[in-house]
C-alpha cells in the first residue's frame, strides 16, 4: 500500500480545497417574462426559447392559474415594450 511520505500540513489542505466550492450559476433574463432563467435553457415560466414557445405551461393548471399566469407574462411583456432606449432625435430635444 503507498504511504504519504510527509504529513499535509493544514495550510497545503487549505490551498488544494482553495477550489472546491460551489459557484452561483450563471443566470440569464427571459426577455418574455423577465424571470432569472439558465443559459441554453427553456424558460420554465413561460415556455419560450429563442422567441418560440417550446412548452405549453398553461396546459396543467386549472382555469383560475392559468389566468394570472397569462396576466403575469403579458404584464412584464408590456414592461419590457415601454423600457426602449430613447432614439437620437429624442435625445437631443430634451
Ligand atoms: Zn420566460
Amino acid at each position: 500500500m503507498a504511504v504519504p511520505r510527509h504529513k499535509h500540513t493544514r495550510s497545503k489542505v487549505g490551498k488544494s480545497r482553495m477550489h472546491k466550492y460551489i459557484k452561483s450559476a450563471h443566470l440569464n433574463i427571459c426577455p418574455k417574462c423577465k424571470k432569472p432563467v439558465l443559459s441554453h435553457t427553456v424558460c420554465l415560466n413561460c415556455g419560450f426559447y429563442k422567441g418560440k414557445e417550446v412548452i405549453n405551461v398553461l396546459v396543467d393548471l386549472t382555469k383560475k392559474e392559468k389566468k394570472l399566469k397569462e396576466k403575469e407574462i403579458n404584464q412584464a411583456e408590456k414592461e419590457s415594450k415601454q423600457e426602449k432606449p430613447m432614439t437620437m432625435e429624442e435625445l437631443s430635444q430634451k
